[in-house]
C-alpha cells in the first residue's frame, strides 16, 4: 500500500485536514471542523464520494481532531490501515531559524511558541494543532512545514527593510515572505506544464486567494515577494490592507486613540476588499459592480491597481519573464481579475487570449495568445500535497 500523510492546517477556530498519498498525489480524504468552541460547531469529512457530517458543540482542538477520526471510523476507515506514516502541519512563520521541514519535538515546539509575536494571529493556533495532534497520534512523526521556507533564500536586497539595522537584527525584522509552499509548488508545476527545466525560467507567480501574494522567481530561486515580516504587506487581500504608509499606524495611534491591537485587527480583519466594500467574495463583488455599486467598483480598482503595480515591478526586477501564473481561489477562478491584471501589456510581451481566459476548463491551462512571448498560465495550487511531500523528505 502507498504511504499516506495526514496534513493539518489549524486555525484559531477551525481545523482543516487532508489525507494524501505523496507519491501519486492522490487525495484520499479531506475535511474541516469549524466554529470550534462554539455551540454550533460542525465537522465534515469527504472520503471518496461519501460526505459525512456532524453538527453540535466541539469543545476544543483536541475534540476536533478526535471527531475527525470518528468520522473516518463512520466511513468504515481506520487511519492505521491507510498507510499513515506522518502528520504534516502547516506553520505560517518559522522566524529566522526554522525554514526546513522540521520533525517536531519538545524543543522545536518551544521554539515555535517563541515565534508567536511574529505571527500572533497564525502561529498560536498552529502550535496548538501540533500539540494536540502529538497527543492524539503519539507514535507518528509530526513535521512542521513553514510558509516562510521558500523565501528564506530571498536575496538580501529584497529581504532587508531599510530601517535601523541594529534594531532589525535584534528583533529579527526582515522580509520573510509567506505562501512559500504554494509559490514553490506552482512554479515547479508551471515548468512541468511548459516542459522546460525550472532552472531555465523566469517566473511571476500570483497567488490570489483571501490572502494574496506575488513572487518573482529566477531559475527556481525566489528573487522577491510581496509579503514581508508578516503576511500583511503587499497586495490588497480579502480582509488585509497590503501595503500602507507605516505613518498611518502612528497617526491612528496618536490621533484616533487606537491601541496597537485595535490597529492590528483593523489592518488584518477589517481592511482590504472587506474594508472598502464590506465583502471579500469576488463573485459577489462583480455582481455588485454590475448593479452600479460604487464601493465595490473602487475596491476592485484598488485591488487591480496594486496587482498591476507589482507585476510591473517584478518585470523590472527580472528583466523579462517567461511565464506569469495565476493560482488560488481568485487566481484560478476569476477571469476578469486575470484580464484586468494583464490588459495592455503587449508591448511588455504579455498578451492574454480572451477566449482561453474565459473558458470554464479546470486544471492547469495556458491562457496566453499564440503570439505572446510570455506564457500566461492558470495552475491550481495544492499546498497540502506540497506539505505531504515535504514531510517525506525528513522522516
Ligand atoms: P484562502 O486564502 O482562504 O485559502 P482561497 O484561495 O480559497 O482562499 O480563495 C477564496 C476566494 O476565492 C473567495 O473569497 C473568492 O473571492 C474567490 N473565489 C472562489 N471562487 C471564485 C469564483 N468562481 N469566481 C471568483 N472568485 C472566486
Amino acid at each position: 500500500m502507498s504511504q499516506t500523510v495526514l496534513v493539518l492546517n489549524s486555525g484559531s477556530s477551525s481545523l482543516k485536514y487532508q489525507l494524501l498519498q505523496p507519491d501519486t498525489g492522490a487525495s484520499l480524504a479531506h475535511g474541516i471542523v469549524e466554529r470550534i468552541g462554539e455551540e454550533a460547531s460542525s465537522a465534515v469529512l469527504t472520503f471518496g464520494d461519501r460526505e459525512i457530517r456532524r453538527d453540535g458543540r466541539i469543545a476544543d482542538h483536541e475534540a476536533a481532531l478526535r471527531t475527525a477520526f470518528d468520522l473516518f471510523a463512520e466511513a468504515g476507515q481506520r487511519l492505521d490501515s491507510l498507510g499513515l506514516v506522518a502528520v504534516g502541519h502547516r506553520v505560517v512563520h518559522g522566524g529566522q531559524r526554522l525554514y526546513r521541514p522540521t520533525v517536531v519535538d519538545d524543543a522545536v515546539l518551544d521554539q515555535l511558541r517563541e515565534l508567536a509575536p511574529l505571527a500572533p494571529l497564525h502561529n498560536p493556533p498552529a502550535v496548538l494543532g501540533i500539540k494536540v495532534a502529538r497527543r492524539v497520534l503519539p507514535e507518528l512523526p509530526h513535521v512542521a512545514v513553514f510558509d516562510t521556507a521558500f523565501f528564506h533564500a530571498l536575496p538580501a536586497a529584497a529581504s532587508t527593510y531599510a530601517i535601523d539595522r541594529d534594531l532589525a537584527a535584534r528583533w529579527q525584522i526582515r522580509r520573510y515572505g509567506f505562501h512559500g509552499t504554494s509559490h514553490q509548488y506552482v512554479s515547479q508545476q508551471a515548468a512541468d506544464f511548459l516542459g522546460a527545466p525550472l532552472e531555465s525560467l523566469n517566473q511571476i507567480v500570483l497567488h490570489l486567494g483571501n490572502g494574496a501574494s506575488g513572487s518573482a522567481i529566477a531559475g527556481g530561486r525566489p528573487v522577491d515577494t510581496t509579503m514581508g515580516l508578516t503576511p500583511m504587506e503587499g497586495l490588497v487581500m480579502g480582509t488585509r490592507s497590503g501595503d500602507i504608509d507605516p505613518g498611518v499606524i502612528s497617526y491612528l495611534w496618536r490621533t484616533a486613540g487606537m491601541g496597537v491591537e485595535d490597529i492590528e485587527v483593523m489592518l488584518n480583519r477589517r481592511s482590504g476588499m472587506y474594508g472598502l466594500a464590506g465583502e471579500i467574495d469576488f463573485r459577489i463583488l462583480h455582481q455588485r459592480i454590475e448593479s452600479g455599486d460604487e464601493d465595490a467598483r473602487l475596491a476592485y480598482e484598488v485591488y487591480v491597481h496594486r496587482l498591476r503595480k507589482y507585476i510591473g515591478a517584478y518585470l523590472a526586477i527580472l528583466g523579462h519573464t517567461d511565464v506569469v501564473t495565476f493560482t488560488a481561489g481568485v487566481g484560478e477562478n476569476d477571469a476578469r481579475v486575470r484580464r484586468d491584471a494583464l490588459t495592455g501589456l503587449a508591448t511588455l510581451g504579455i498578451e492574454i487570449d480572451e477566449h482561453l481566459n474565459e473558458s470554464p476548463t479546470r486544471g492547469a491551462r495556458l491562457i496566453s495568445a499564440d503570439k505572446s512571448p510570455t506564457s500566461v498560465l492558470v495552475i491550481p495550487t495544492n499546498e497540502e500535497l506540497a506539505i505531504a511531500r515535504a514531510c517525506l523528505t525528513v522522516i
